[in-house]
């Protein structure tokens, strides 16, 4: 193998004469792209500038063999007065860097035109099945690199004129580095299913007799008048000489000068001479159309490209995106969760706030029956009197109509008067049947504008009796001109029983002389309620009990059933009003009932129920 490998070390020819000319000799420096070998680098470009040693003797030539990665860096660092690169090279470096084509070489090899660049798409001669282009769909293609005009970017660009969707075809595309000649050895070895190669390689490779040209064979050749080589793409113009912005005017002008004064050279069966440049505008296109090197920065679809570009940032605000959804649905359904908690835990309140609701009326209720069954015997005695009046006038009635006539003209105004109190009679009767029955219906009447006294003369009528058992009168005193109140009746009837029973209860062991019953009412104008007081003469309350009185089955009496305060008390509450027992500093004790002139509105529908 007659090829270098790897050409990473600075080649240095001087072409000079003396050594102490050497020595003096201002240098100039050229890089030059190696795209083939150390041999074709001194065999072709040595000899082509064999003139600008001649016509400026005054310089010494530094040639430098380069790879691609190389070329770009000598330049970055201003090491270049010159370079030869591929014309790909030289549009994609004029984005980045001031050069500017000097001239260019025309080269002639047996008849072949190496200053045309063009690329083949060769497979083996056996490979029957690659004919098209798109014979490639999934197969693989070799090729030198990704930044290889001939060896690659002209192909691709060929690819895409020809097929718009080759993106697609999975063409799995392997790329070897230089030189490119070993693709072909590797083409032969089955490692590719095709490869990319500059035009006429193959051909030089021929003539230099390492390649069979028969094992060969072109996939979508093209023919153009006069080139003589395989070839599958169209033809562009060859490899400027670049002038560099390290190279001065002088410099420059000297260069292009000997250059275009030399004859051709004839290297073997080469011939190759320097002509001035050519336009390298189709070079740019096809760089356009492949939206690489200087156009790099305006991709076909730009919105696509700055997605892809800033497709982190994107992912970045997806995800954040999506944990803030996620979050939102985390907390959507923590407040749904809780809401349906609240929703049934309210309901379960209000449920048990019926149910007591519903016991309290119940106990209210049985209550009354327990309070009119201690009644019940005074209650006897209301009815009986006016029972027993009417027996009397009816009786008396019908003595005076058995007389005769006459007499029974004379008795007739008397008549007329009896029958008058059998009527009163019956009512009063029915009014306290009534009462009775209101007091102990289970619906126990409404709100009503109610004058205060006539309740309370109901309720001592209620306990009479026991009055009359304890001899006790109660005293009831009152202011006048006392204010109607919105309030409850039987609630009222009911509160005010209790009380009384409990203050002659309390004085059942007094002496009867001792024994006093005082109700007071009055009105407090500046809370707008009435005042309504029960004093005794009675033992007073026990004490250690104060602070229970109003509790449930708080009781001391044998047959008592500790429920009549609290009940009064959250009667008086439902009312808008208040409920205090204390002792009074003489003895006995002092109920005091507050109540409302007139409830707030909430309120009293609230007791209502
Ligand atoms: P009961 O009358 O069934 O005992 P109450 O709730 O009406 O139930 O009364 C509870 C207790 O309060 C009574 O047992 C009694 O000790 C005391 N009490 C109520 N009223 C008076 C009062 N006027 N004087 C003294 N103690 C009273």
């Amino acid at each position: 193998m007659i090829w270098a490998k790897q050409i990473q070390t600075l080649l240095v020819l001087i072409l000079l004469h003396g050594f102490a000319l050497q020595l003096a000799a201002e240098e100039i420096h050229i890089g030059i792209l190696d795209w083939r070998t150390l041999e074709d680098f001194e065999q072709h470009w040595l000899p082509s500038l064999q003139s600008l040693e001649t016509e400026m003797p005054a310089h010494r030539l530094v040639l430098h063999a380069m790879t691609l990665e190389e070329l770009n860096k000598a330049l970055a660092e201003h090491q270049l007065d010159f370079l030869i690169t591929n014309p790909g090279h030289y549009v994609a470096l004029s984005a980045q860097y001031e050069i500017a084509p000097l001239a260019q070489l025309q080269h002639l090899k047996e008849g072949l035109p190496l200053n045309y660049v063009g690329s083949v798409l060769l497979t083996h001669q056996g490979r029957q099945d690659l004919n098209e282009f798109s014979d490639l769909k999934g197969l693989r293609v070799g090729a030198v690199s990704l930044e290889s005009f001939g060896g690659y970017q002209l192909m691709l660009d060929t690819l895409n004129q020809h097929h718009n969707d080759v993106n697609r075809w999975a063409i799995n595309w392997s790329f070897t580095g230089f030189p490119m000649d070993q693709l072909v050895e590797r083409l032969l070895h089955d490692e590719f299913d095709a490869i990319v190669l500059r035009s006429c390689l193959a051909e030089v490779m021929a003539l230099e007799g390492s390649l069979d040209l028969t094992a060969l064979r072109p996939i979508g050749a093209q023919s153009i008048d006069g080139y003589p080589c395989m070839i599958s793409t169209p033809v562009y113009p060859g490899w400027p000489l670049l002038r560099t912005a390290r190279a001065n005017d002088t410099l420059a002008r000297q260069v292009l000068a000997a250059l275009m004064k030399s004859d051709s050279v004839l290297i073997e069966q080469d011939v190759v001479h320097w002509q001035p440049p050519v336009s390298y505008q189709s070079v740019y296109d096809v760089f356009e159309r492949l939206r690489i090197g200087p156009f790099a920065a305006f991709p076909h679809n730009p919105i696509l490209h700055w997605l892809l570009i800033h497709r982190y940032w994107f992912y970045g605000a997806f995800t954040l995106l999506i944990l803030l959804v996620l979050h939102n649905i985390r907390a959507e359904y923590l407040v749904r969760r809780r809401t349906h908690e609240l929703e049934l835990s309210q309901q379960r309140h209000r449920e048990a706030e019926q149910t007591a609701q519903h016991h309290q009326d119940e106990l209210r209720h049985a209550s009354r029956f327990t309070l009119m069954g201690e009644l019940a015997a005074g209650l006897a005695h209301e009815l009986n009197q006016p029972l027993t009046a009417i027996a009397n006038y009816a009786r008396g009635s019908v003595r005076h109509l058995q007389r005769d006539n006459q007499d029974l003209l004379d008795r007739r105004v008397q008549l007329v008067e009896a029958s008058e109190q059998i009527a009163n009679q019956a009512d009063q009767a029915a009014a306290v049947i009534r009462n009775i029955r209101t007091f102990l219906k289970k619906d126990a009447g409404e709100y009503s504008w109610l004058a205060i006294v006539p309740v309370v003369e109901d309720a001592l009528l209620f306990c009479q009796t026991r009055l009359n058992q304890a001899q006790v009168k109660p005293d009831l005193q009152f202011s006048s001109h006392l204010p109607d109140i919105f309030s409850h009746r039987i609630y009222l009837l009911q509160i005010l029983a209790n009380l009384i029973t409990n203050a002659l209860d309390a004085m059942v062991d007094e002496e009867v002389s001792q024994r006093e019953l005082r109700l007071s009412i009055s009105q407090d104008v500046a809370n707008n309620r009435l005042i309504i007081q029960l004093f005794d003469r009675g033992k007073g309350i026990d004490a250690g009990i104060e602070k229970h009185l109003f509790e449930p089955f708080m009781t001391t009496r044998k047959e008592g059933m500790g429920l009549g305060l609290s009940l009064s008390r959250s009667l008086a509450e439902a009312l808008g009003g208040e409920l205090t027992l204390i002792n009074r500093q003489d003895g006995g004790a002092v109920a005091t009932l507050t109540i409302p002139i007139q409830q707030p509105l909430q309120e009293s529908i609230e007791c209502r129920g």
